[in-house]
Order: structure tokens, then C-alpha cells, then sequence
């Protein structure tokens, strides 16, 4: 069944569309304009809220989906350092009680609740294929992938050479981290992969914290991608990637929250922390349009999702609807929080809402549980308490966790 959103602020993220309208038929987007179709039986007036395309969180690990952060003897020399640390932490003890596929759901609750729509997962495939089904939000599952550029590195996928033929092959992504830390071969991963001819513009790089004005020169060169994660390198490293000075050098850099074991809470936070720190580093302001092309168009890009990133007719329908001040819609991004996220609709399907969408859901005949977020009444397509309860059980105790402010209405 169609429906149709009227009277909307339509941040596509290239321009604004002032009183738009948008028309969703099946999983996509059959019209975006002025004007909507006008047959649908199902019409909303959003009254001026924000639209934006569903957000693309560049960087998690699903299956270390728990708090608090651990560490405490940074800043490290490199993940594997950090690594020995969380494995020989209690609280990770106490998350190693819980089912891994309860961990995935809790990783894609925390992201759908900040309207994040699509996210990648870094890990090897066979892991995820045994969780990524039935989760509420899209898992990038079409990449090929090294854990890092190291001869420490874990054995993630085929040689770094044959993932990344089989990511120009296919036009998939070949994702890795890459320069995270200050050791002497983390610091030559740009070079080691210029060596084995595995840069391009399949070509995703995690973090970035050690990358020289070569690299950055090589990674423009070749048209290379980057996802920064600042929260994340600075709560582990003291450092993050340059990234001005690769957004001069015309570098696709997207935004990635990491676990919350190392990173942000959530988006919310990433967002405004990348914001924060590009300002005190650098002196001068993070666009908010730049800012909104990291969680959207340029991580379409990077993961060759040639049909999201963008509100455009004919493509995948994962959006957002946000409240906002209206006469400046890109700022809406780095203020938003649980109580601004009105709906979030990944392929033409809403998954999550504020109450007042209650008449939405109903009329598309879909099923919801009604939570609290952070005080604020919401609706969810799925057993969010129940994962809560299940989580509780295992562990033995009640525990809180910050990504998840949810409770019983
Ligand atoms: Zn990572």
C-alpha cells in the first residue's frame, strides 16, 4: 500500500525541499517533490519536521555491543594492546554470559533508537552470518574484508591482495582498519597496501590516526575511502585521523561510532563529539552539510550502496524524521536527541517512532511494543524489553546500559 508524507523539511542531503512530499510504494521511494502523488489512502501532514535520509554508521562491531569503555593504560601503542585489556576485564566476563545473537539485536536497537538505518559490522562473514537475520536495522553484508594491514593482525579473510580483487570484482567494499595506533608496522599500513596495489576506490579504511601527508596524498590519489571515528582513537590514543586535512585532499570520509566498549554511546554523541573536536583542533567549524554527508551520501559511497544515502525517487526508502528548527534543517543533526527521533523508515517500513505515529502504524498494519526512551514515549517494531529482560537474566543482575535507556510505558 502507498502512503504519503506532506508538508515536510526534505534535507535529501545535497538540498532542501521547503513543504515537500514524499510518496513510498513497497520499499522505495516512488516520488519526492513539491507535490505528492495524491492517491494514496494513507496521507500524514508532517508539519514542517526534518527529513533526512536513514543514517550510515560507517564503523561498529556488533558483537561488542556492552559498556562501560575499557582500558586504562592509554594511550596505546595499538589495538592489540587495548585488545589484551578488554579480554582480561570483568566486564567482559559479563558480557561473554550473554548470547551472541542478543548482542547483535542489542547493537542494532542502540542504532535504530538514534535513527541510524544501516550499519557496517566489521567481521569476519561467517560470524555474521549466523546473526544478521531478523535484526531491525540493515547490516551491511556485501564486502570483502582484512581485520588490519599488520602482520598481527587477526586472519579475518583471504590474502589483503585477493580480498581486494574480489572487492574490484565485484564492486564491493575491501574494508580494514588501518594505521590505528603508533607502531612502527601500523604506521606503514598505507604504504604496505600501495606495495600490493590495494588501493582504489573500493577501498575503506577504519580510523586512520597514524596517516602522513603521503598517505593522504595517496588515498586522494586513488580515490581511497576513510571512516573516522573520533570518540573512539581519542579515548583510546589521544589522537585521530587528520581529517581536514584529508576532507581538503577531497578524501570520502564517513563517520563510525566503534563499539561502545572503545567508542561513543551512540550516534548522538559521535556526531556531536566529531563536531566538538574538529572545532578545538582545527579553529574553525564542521559544516553541518559536511557533517550530514559522513552519516549519509558518503558512506553510500564508500560501501557502494548504490541506492541509499540519499531521499531521490527510485531509491531504497531509509529515512528519518526528525524535529528540528526548520530554517536551519542541517543543524538538526548535531542536536538531536532520543526525544527529537519522531520515525525512522528503512526499506518503506517504519521500524521505530515517537507516539504521535501510532496512526501510521496502525494504518500499515503493523505490530509495535510501546517503550520509554529516555522518559519519552515511543513505539518499536519489536521485543526491545524482552531483550532487555533476556540480557538482565544472563548477567544475574539489573544491569543499565547508557545506549538503551528504555523501559515500560
Ligand atoms: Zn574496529
Amino acid at each position: 500500500m502507498n502512503w504519503e508524507l506532506t508538508n515536510g523539511t526534505i534535507v535529501t542531503p545535497d538540498h532542501v525541499i521547503h513543504n515537500g512530499a514524499l510518496t513510498i510504494g513497497a520499499d522505495k521511494f516512488l516520488k519526492v517533490d513539491k507535490k505528492p502523488v495524491g492517491d494514496a489512502k494513507i496521507q500524514i501532514d508532517l508539519n514542517g519536521l526534518i527529513v533526512m535520509p536513514g543514517l550510515i554508521n560507517g564503523h561498529d562491531h556488533l558483537l561488542g555491543t556492552y559498556m562501560p569503555r575499557v582500558g586504562d593504560r592509554k594511550p596505546y601503542m595499538n589495538w592489540l594492546v587495548w585488545d589484551n585489556d578488554l579480554k582480561s576485564a570483568p566486564v567482559y566476563a559479563e558480557r561473554q554470559q550473554i548470547e551472541s545473537k542478543d548482542l547483535y539485536l542489542l547493537g542494532a536497537f542502540r542504532h535504530l533508537l538514534c535513527g541510524v538505518t544501516s550499519v557496517q559490522d566489521h567481521i569476519p562473514h561467517f560470524v555474521q552470518d549466523m546473526f544478521k537475520d531478523g535484526l531491525p536495522i540493515r547490516i551491511l553484508d556485501k564486502y570483502a574484508v582484512a581485520h588490519s594491514i599488520t602482520s598481527f593482525a587477526l586472519k579475518w579473510g583471504d590474502t589483503v591482495e585477493n580480498e581486494y580483487r574480489l572487492a574490484v570484482e565485484r564492486n564491493i567494499p575491501f574494508i580494514a582498519h588501518c594505521s590505528e595506533g603508533y607502531d612502527e608496522e601500523t604506521i606503514r599500513s598505507v604504504s604496505v597496501l600501495n606495495e600490493k596495489n590495494a588501493l582504489g576506490k573500493n577501498t575503506v579504511l577504519i580510523h586512520g590516526i597514524a596517516f602522513s601527508p603521503e598517505d593522504i596524498k595517496l588515498l586522494s590519489q586513488n580515490e581511497c575511502n576513510v571512516v573516522w571515528c573520533p570518540a573512539s582513537n581519542i579515548y583510546m590514543f589521544d589522537k585521530t585521523a587528520p581529517v581536514k586535512e584529508l576532507l581538503d585532499q577531497k578524501v570520502n570520509v564517513c563517520l563510525g561510532t566503534d563499539s561502545p566498549m572503545s567508542g561513543s554511546v551512540n550516534m548522538f554523541e559521535e556526531i556531536y563529539f566529531a563536531k566538538k573536536y574538529f572545532e578545538s583542533a582545527y579553529g574553525v567549524e564542521l559544516n553541518s552539510k559536511t557533517l550530514l554527508n559522513m552519516v549519509t551520501k558518503n558512506p553510500a559511497k564508500a560501501f557502494s550502496l548504490e541506492n541509499l544515502g540519499a531521499i531521490e525517487t527510485g531509491n531504497l526508502a531509509d529515512f528519518i524524521i526528525v524535529n528540528g528548527d526548520k530554517s536551519r534543517p542541517y543543524d538538526a543533526l548535531h542536536s538531536m536527541n532520543y526525544e527529537d527521533i519522531m520515525l525512522v523508515v528503512i526499506n518503506g517500513r517504519p521500524k521505530y517512532g515517537d507516539e504521535s505515529f501510532i496512526p501510521l502504524f496502525e494504518a500499515l498494519n503493523l505490530s509495535f511494543q510501546k517503550v520509554k526512551v529516555d522518559s519519552f514515549k515511543k513505539i518499536v517494531d519489536g521485543d526491545i524489553l524482552g531483550l532487555l529482560e533476556r540480557i538482565r537474566n544472563s548477567v544475574g543482575f539489573h544491569k543499565e546500559l547508557e545506549f538503551m535507556p528504555v523501559e515500560t510505558w
